[in-house]
């Protein structure tokens, strides 16, 4: 059972992934290297819970339980006597390695480490643990406190008990689970990657415009939002990186960039954050 959980990175997801977790009682620990950013994270996660509590979405009570089992800390506070440590500090393997040393080499033995990775080789990640069995991809997804999606992926080294585990673990803070083996882009980032390069693709040629194109996907397919808006609110410049990643790693000419995309990130247009994408924001 998963009473204590570190999360390691309070950024965009870290904070989300630390309120779902207090939220349903466990003892939390966030840590972050930057103290700023953990102070934000802490008032962030009080916000959310303060509007949840407005609109009728979350208890009083589970908002106090939320408040009374999230505390701020570092590394070792994270990992010491952790049942889990999730890892989400930014897209880069190298760290990512550095930071599960660390924390090896702090947490107990039956500690499951988890990375929130979005792309890379859990695989990869675990290569430097004396036990990479204990490693698993927890992919969530933002908001993490809003959208119902947790993605486990499980390396060619993850322990059938520690899947077992992330998948109660999941359960308890109320999202839907499903289980994917360790190939770039996991299910979600392949299949929404591939729709949105193609989707760019379609402007350049001049198919249809953005506007169109979006509402072919949400009215014919039931998308709840068009490939286009997604590209615009994840940001032009993460999703090229990650196409750039995924065209190499499955040597697929679909998720290469296209010219219009290179183009639209040299100039800044980076979607929502920049104020100007395929939209206006
Ligand atoms: P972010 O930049 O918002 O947050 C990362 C945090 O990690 C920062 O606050 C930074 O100060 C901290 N950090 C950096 N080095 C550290 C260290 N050595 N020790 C402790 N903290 C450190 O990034 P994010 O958007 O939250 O992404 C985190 C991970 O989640 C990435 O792997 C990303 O690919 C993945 N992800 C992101 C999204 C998204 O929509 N943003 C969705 C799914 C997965």
């Amino acid at each position: 059972m998963i009473n204590k959980v570190g999360v390691i990175g309070a950024g965009t997801m870290g904070h989300g992934i630390a309120q779902v977790c207090a939220m349903a009682g466990m003892d939390v620990v966030l840590a972050d290297a930057n103290t700023e950013v953990l102070e934000r994270a802490l008032s962030k996660v009080k916000a959310n819970l303060a509007k949840g509590v407005a609109r009728g979405k979350v208890t009083e009570e589970v908002r106090d339980l939320a408040l009374s089992k999230l505390t701020g800390g570092d590394l070792f506070a994270a990992a010491t006597r952790a049942d889990l440590v999730v890892e989400a500090v930014p897209e880069r393997l190298a760290l990512k390695q550095t930071i599960f040393r660390e924390v090896e080499a702090i947490a107990p033995a039956s500690c499951i480490l988890a990375t929130n990775t979005s792309s890379l080789s859990v695989a990869k990640i675990s290569s430097s643990l004396a036990d990479p069995g204990r490693m698993v991809g927890t992919h969530f997804f933002n908001p993490v406190h809003i959208m119902a999606l947790l993605e486990v992926i499980r390396s060619k080294h993850t322990r059938n008990d520690v899947v077992e585990h992330i998948q109660s673990f999941g359960e308890r803070i109320g999202k839907t689970v499903i289980v994917v083996h360790d190939f770039p882009g996991f299910a979600t980032s392949r299949l929404g990657v591939c729709l949105g390069m193609e989707a760019i693709r379609m402007v350049e040629q001049g198919v249809a415009s953005p506007e169109d194109i979006d509402t072919a996907m949400v009215l014919g397919y039931r998308h709840p939002v068009g490939p286009l808006k997604l590209t615009d609110m994840v940001g032009l410049d993460v999703r090229m990186a990650i196409g750039e990643y995924l065209a190499r790693e499955l040597d697929n000419k679909a998720f290469e960039p296209p010219k219009l995309m290179r183009d639209m990130v040299e100039a800044g247009k980076l979607g929502k954050k920049s104020g100007q994408g395929f939209y206006s924001w």
